[in-house]
């Protein structure tokens, strides 16, 4: 199995570590692709993206790493867009759609924050219906990945991130289940591959990776193809949390999954192997 992450980030956006740290740390881990994933630059808030001077840098830096290690690794340049982003994809050799905001009649709602930021929107603006707001946040989803059209299909349902205890929504509930799965269907429509991402696994202590398994299972049936991402921020986080997503798809009948290409590519298939 071909070892490998397209969503990482590092010093030019919100991650701890440089990126020839992360090219490093991927290197020993045996990977044989890696892609960075900068948070691209947006109208607003340069805390956690990329402003119009770092993203130059970002190139620059990626550049000269693919050259010092195109012996040992393939390395892909990347971005993480997200619906308020002004940068240009083509710049990248790939870009994966997000949404860690979505917009309301009057101000922009972080989904991304922490879980009493996330109880006092749900408060607010949903009069305290947690999936009302699953429901926004999924339409708003489908809605711009459909129009984006990336290539990764990124974190799918992290509106779950601070609904580990489920106390703000019921995860099993019909509504939230068909509006989960009227996105899936905007995604499949789009093209783009689903990541399987972990870094909630390494951050936040989640069990399982985004998205839930009710949407891998009909994800298969709808014959789409996932791929493997840490979305780490720390170089020792590279590939925390892939045995058990591994272990997952392959519960789920998945037998291959995509990953970042070794050569000219930008996707190969490679098939599934337990970890451990
Ligand atoms: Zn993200
Ligand atoms: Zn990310």
């Amino acid at each position: 199995m071909i070892l490998s992450s397209p969503h990482v980030h590092t010093q030019f956006c919100d991650g701890k570590n440089t990126a020839e740290e992360m090219v490093l740390s991927a290197l020993e881990h045996g990977f044989q692709s890696i892609g960075l994933s900068s948070h691209a630059k947006q109208h607003f808030d340069h805390q956690y993206a990329m402003d119009t001077e770092r993203e130059e840098a970002y190139i620059r830096e990626v550049r000269r790493l693919q050259k010092k290690y195109e012996d040992k690794i393939r390395i892909w340049l990347g971005t993480e867009l997200d619906l308020f982003c002004c940068a240009e994809t083509g710049r990248f050799d790939y870009v994966i759609g997000s949404l860690h905001l979505i917009p309301t009649a009057d101000r922009i709602l972080g989904v991304d924050n922490t879980k009493e930021r996330l109880l006092n929107i749900c408060d607010d603006v949903f009069d305290k219906d947690g999936i009302a707001m699953a429901i926004e946040y999924f339409r708003y989803y489908g809605a711009y990945i459909y129009a984006q059209r990336p290539h990764i299909a990124g974190h799918m349902d992290l509106i779950r991130k601070n609904n580990m205890e489920g106390d703000i929504f019921d995860e099993s509930d019909p509504r939230y289940r068909k509006a989960a799965l009227n996105a899936l269907g905007m995604v499949r429509n789009s093209g783009a591959i689903i990541e399987v991402n972990t870094g909630a696994m390494a951050r936040y202590g989640a069990k399982t990776p985004y998205p839930d398994r009710f949407l891998l299972e009909e994800w298969l049936n709808m014959g789409g193809e996932v791929i493997l991402s840490s979305d780490c921020h720390r170089a020792e986080h590279i590939m925390t949390g892939y045995a058990q997503s591994v272990d997952l798809l392959l519960s789920i009948g998945y037998k291959t999954v995509k990953v970042l290409g070794t050569g000219n590519a930008l996707f190969e298939t490679t098939e599934l192997k337990p970890l451990r």
